[in-house]
């Protein structure tokens, strides 16, 4: 069973700019872009699934994407 994640990546729409290298680098493909009026902007489709491995927010060239610590979620000892 895999444990859940440290932390989700928190997506700012005001700075995400749609371009989708988020969704190219996450390996589970839990994030994916949404159509809002005529913009796109990330979204992280499914928290369970994600690993919180931080890859979206360290590719992200908009600094859009920040690690938030899920209260509750500590990944067990031993
Ligand atoms: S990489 Fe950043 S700017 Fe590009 S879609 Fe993802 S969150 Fe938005
Ligand atoms: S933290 Fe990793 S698994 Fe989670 S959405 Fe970002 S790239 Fe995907």
């Amino acid at each position: 069973m895999r444990c859940p994640p440290k932390a989700l990546p928190a997506i700012d729409p005001e700075r995400c700019t749609g371009c989708g290298w988020c969704v190219a680098v996450c390996a589970p493909h839990v994030l994916s872009l949404q159509t809002q009026g005529w913009e796109k902007r990330s979204h992280l489709d499914d928290a369970a699934a994600c690993t919180g491995c931080a890859l979206c927010a360290v590719r992200c060239p908009f600094g859009a994407i920040a690690m938030e610590r899920q209260p509750g979620r500590v990944q067990p000892v031993g």
